[in-house]
């Protein structure tokens, strides 16, 4: 691979170099003996991309299925209430859903029932969160899409919101929503300009806004090599600016991103993203 998997710019500098595999990787036997991945920044856009060999690529992507069967095993309903006891000034959770909700504010104006959509629930603390911290009558809807079986049966276990086992392409046949919100899941995708396709076509004309959160890539920088964020199942690492042009570059307007460090210590990329700068009514 020599071109960015984001804007197809020539890869440039090399910014780390890695030869043990991390634990996906020995989950589907690769090996150290001549292992190699490295992180190469783009010329052009700016994004840190996940270089690996091919073979081990397409091993990755078999274990890609049962992801959460080796990174949660059986425990996912135990992680879940663990994350949820957090006190908000620990969870991630907490601080994510109060930035969307002061942005919807701030950007609606109108007092409007959102509709809302969340893409690669997860563990699904974001989307309990978010309808604990909405005001009464806030969110009109809320659907979850999410592909991994073990993940789908506890997100529909909770009774909190509607699930749909998928994720999502042009065949998602459903009305528009006013808030789209894909958590931590774009760096996992290796070409995810048909997912950012398939959230503009589903965004409400009028306003309709998406969010967007990735890995940082000064995590390069300030962790250590084994880290989770540097480890063969993320694609691509941001910056404010490769983020940006990213979302531009597949036709939505950037209307707010920033940097955060999570309570967790995980460094984040965020942005807020529209069809247009139509006014919301
Ligand atoms: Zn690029």
């Amino acid at each position: 691979m020599k071109n960015c998997l984001l804007c197809d710019g020539p890869l440039g500098s090399t910014l780390l170099t890695i030869n043990e595999p991390d634990r996906f990787e020995a989950a589907v036997n690769i090996t150290r003996e001549g292992y190699e991945r490295t992180w190469r920044k783009c010329a052009r856009c700016g994004a840190a991309i996940n270089v690996m060999a091919s073979s081990d690529e397409a091993k990755l992507d078999a274990l890609n299925e049962e992801y959460y069967e080796v990174d949660l095993g059986t425990g996912i309903e135990a992680r879940y209430e663990k994350i949820m006891r957090l006190p908000p000034s620990e969870s991630d959770n907490h601080q994510r859903v109060l930035r969307v909700l002061n942005f919807m504010e701030k950007w609606t104006n109108d007092g409007r029932a959102l509709n809302v959509l969340d893409v690669g629930s997860g563990l699904g603390v974001f989307p309990a969160r978010l309808l604990e911290l909405a005001k009464p009558g806030q969110i009109a809807s809320l659907l979850a899409l999410e592909p991994d079986p073990i993940a789908f049966e506890h997100l529909n276990s909770l009774k909190k919101f509607s699930v749909q086992r998928r994720i999502l392409d042009d065949t998602f046949d459903h009305g528009d929503f006013d808030l789209i919100c894909l958590n931590k899941v774009m760096e996992h995708i290796r070409k995810p300009q048909n997912v950012i396709s398939a959230i503009k076509d589903r965004l409400t004309d009028k306003g309709g806004v998406f969010y967007v959160e990735v890995p940082h890539q000064i995590t390069i920088d300030r962790r250590p090599s084994t880290d989770n964020i540097l480890g063969a199942l993320h694609k691509h690492l941001y910056d404010v600016g490769s983020l940006s042009s990213f979302l531009a570059n597949n036709g939505l307007i950037v209307l707010e991103a920033g940097f955060v460090k999570d309570p967790s210590g995980k460094l984040t990329c965020y942005a807020f993203a529209s069809r247009s700068l139509d006014p919301w009514d």
